[in-house]
């Protein structure tokens, strides 16, 4: 499960491709020529610490879009979609209308980034702006506004729209290395951060691949296209997730999608999660298209799995390691321990390990995490 870090190498802007700043013109002549009498010296930058700032900087790129399928019936005003539930799944966890999420910060006396559980306001929470106001509406209401009765349809709808938050998020991002080689020349030469660069508009190229099943799906009405496993549990849970991740391993330690094949023609497909708290239970939506082969022994093993712990280890493994898109319930998180919470914290830190060492004393406390633990 690691970066294999001469992998890094094989990136390398090429002179005449367009210029990662998003200038429009050839690197060659923008980027490249500049950094040549750049003083910045990114030798002491690590790739964590460029995420970190990239986090920072993912600020300054908000920009509003509907994501629909016929965008010519948009309503004009675009706004903040929820990409969790609206109709109350924060509200089970809030506290005071706050649900913390884990957000990275240097610490000052290591220079290393790591998490902290930082209150937002519930309305905050998640949000994206990723629909309008009239496709946020149509397209959503059968998942927002009747009760989850398992349909095809409801997970297809699910699906979409974790799909949608983490490739806005994405594309924000992308936006912010734009930002940062413009400030910064000298990045575009440096291993690790074109690295993260490559990885980040290669997700993006597979995320829209993906937006397109959706769309042909959507068009034919065969939401059938999705396999999902559906698990309830007889309790809620302090936390909810959304998300559409490249998953590396299955239950059994396997690989499942190859999501270290740097190899540009290479396709790494989504599954799609979902944990959903509800009245005295909690939801579990897990999807992926049937032509991903690579998750098929995923689905396979959740369906044939009796084991509820090695069942919610799985999914907070895969949560921890992949997504970003989880949030809190604060009196949950506020009676553990300061042990139990650096465990989380731990967990969560995965590809933001600043080293080796630490990534993979990281990932011991990612496998070994049970999310479900944490009940209301
Ligand atoms: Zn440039
Ligand atoms: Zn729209």
């Amino acid at each position: 499960m690691f970066v294999p870090m001469n992998e890094a190498k094989k990136y390398q802007f090429k002179p005449y491709e367009e210029c990662p700043c998003e200038s429009g013109q050839k690197y060659k002549f923008c980027c490249y020529a500049k950094s040549r009498n750049s003083k910045v010296d990114f030798r002491d930058y690590s790739a964590t610490r460029i995420t970190a700032e990239g986090r920072r900087l993912l600020k300054d790129t908000e920009f509003k879009m509907c994501f629909a399928f016929d965008t010519s019936e948009c309503s004009k005003d675009l706004i903040g979609a929820h990409s969790i539930q609206n109709n109350g799944v924060l509200d089970k966890i809030s506290v005071e209308n706050h649900v913390y999420a884990l957000s990275s910060e240097i610490d000052q006396n290591t220079m290393y980034p790591q998490l902290e559980f930082t209150p937002i306001g519930k309305n905050q929470a998640s949000i994206f702006s990723g629909f309008c106001k009239k496709h946020d509406e149509d397209y959503f209401k059968c998942i927002e506004d009747k009760d989850y009765e398992g349909t095809l349809e409801q997970n297809y709808w699910f699906g979409f729209r974790a799909l949608c938050f983490e490739l806005h998020r994405k594309l924000r991002l992308k936006k912010s290395f734009a930002n940062f080689f413009k400030k910064y020349p000298g990045a575009t030469r440096t291993p690790s951060i074109y690295t993260e660069y490559y990885n980040t508009k290669l997700s993006i190229r597979d995320s829209w691949t993906e937006y397109e099943r959706f769309k042909s799906a959507y068009a034919k009405k065969s939401f059938n296209n999705l396999e999902s496993i559906v698990k309830v549990v007889p309790f809620t849970v302090g936390f909810t997730a959304t998300t559409s991740v490249g998953v590396g391993m299955d239950m059994e330690g396997n690989l499942a999608a190859d999501i270290y094949n740097y190899n540009d023609k290479h396709f790494i497909p989504n599954l799609y999660v979902s944990v959903i708290p509800k009245e005295n239970m909690t939801l579990i939506i897990i999807s992926r298209f049937h032509e991903d082969n690579c998750y098929k022994n995923i689905l396979s093993q959740l369906n044939g799995n009796e084991n509820d712990e090695k069942l919610f280890r799985y999914i907070s493994f895969c949560l921890a390691e992949y997504s970003e898109n989880v949030y809190f319930s604060p009196a949950v998180i506020d009676s553990l321990s300061e042990a139990n919470k650096r465990k989380i914290k731990t967990a969560f830190m995965g590809v933001l390990s600043p080293t080796p060492e630490l990534r993979l004393r990281n990932l011991y406390a990612t496998t070994s995490l049970n999310l479900f633990d944490l009940k209301l």
